[in-house]
């Protein structure tokens, strides 16, 4: 339909955490074990429902360039939502995902929407070393959607892009 207005969505993190995997379960509903790196080109989009309005959503990946950090305000220029994503199994990211909410809490769009993902949580028996009560409450205090989520198995993969979705303004 005409008149759709389309909103840009980041997705930030550290290498590997799983980015690009949530935008391919997302978009796609693929997942794949390893080498993902190639779908991280500009962006792609997905067109979703709320009720009866569509919003077509505009997926920015990191291109496998997050050791630029230079260029990150480049991605996050003119956001409407982002998605930090952290990996479940290793504390580093997590830690590295409470920078990039700093840096969006005082450099990105004042009404972004920010979103939280503690993905891999498929491996959450085995191999956890991120709490989920820590993020929650971390994700409280600063005002975040929080959900952990799993590329690999799709559990809140959807729910956390409808999440954002439903936050966003509607025209
Ligand atoms: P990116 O660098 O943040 O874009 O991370 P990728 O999407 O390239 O994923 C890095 C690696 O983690 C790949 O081998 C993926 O298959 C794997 N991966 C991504 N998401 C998950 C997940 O939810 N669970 C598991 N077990 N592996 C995942
Ligand atoms: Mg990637």
């Amino acid at each position: 339909p005409a008149g759709i207005c389309p909103f840009k969505m980041v997705l930030l993190g550290e290498s590997a955490v799983g980015k690009s995997s949530l935008v391919l379960r997302f978009v796609e509903g693929k997942f794949h074990e390893y080498e993902v790196s190639t779908i991280g080109g500009a962006y792609l989009t997905q067109t979703v429902s709320i009720g009866d309005i569509t919003v077509k959503l505009e997926l920015w990946d990191t291109a496998g360039r997050e050791k630029y950090h230079s260029l990150a305000p480049m991605y996050y220029r003119g956001a409407h939502a982002a998605i930090v994503v952290y990996d479940i199994t290793n504390a580093d990211t997590f830690s590295r995902a409470k920078v990039w909410v700093k840096e969006l809490q005082h450099q990105a769009a004042s009404n972004i929407i920010i979103a939280l993902a503690g993905n891999k949580v498929d491996l959450a028996t085995t191999t956890r070393q991120v709490e989920v009560a820590d993020a929650q409450t971390y994700a409280e205090e600063n005002g975040l959607i929080f959900m952990e989520t799993s590329a690999k198995t799709s559990m809140n993969v959807n729910d956390i892009f409808m999440a954002i979705a439903r936050k966003l303004p509607k025209l």
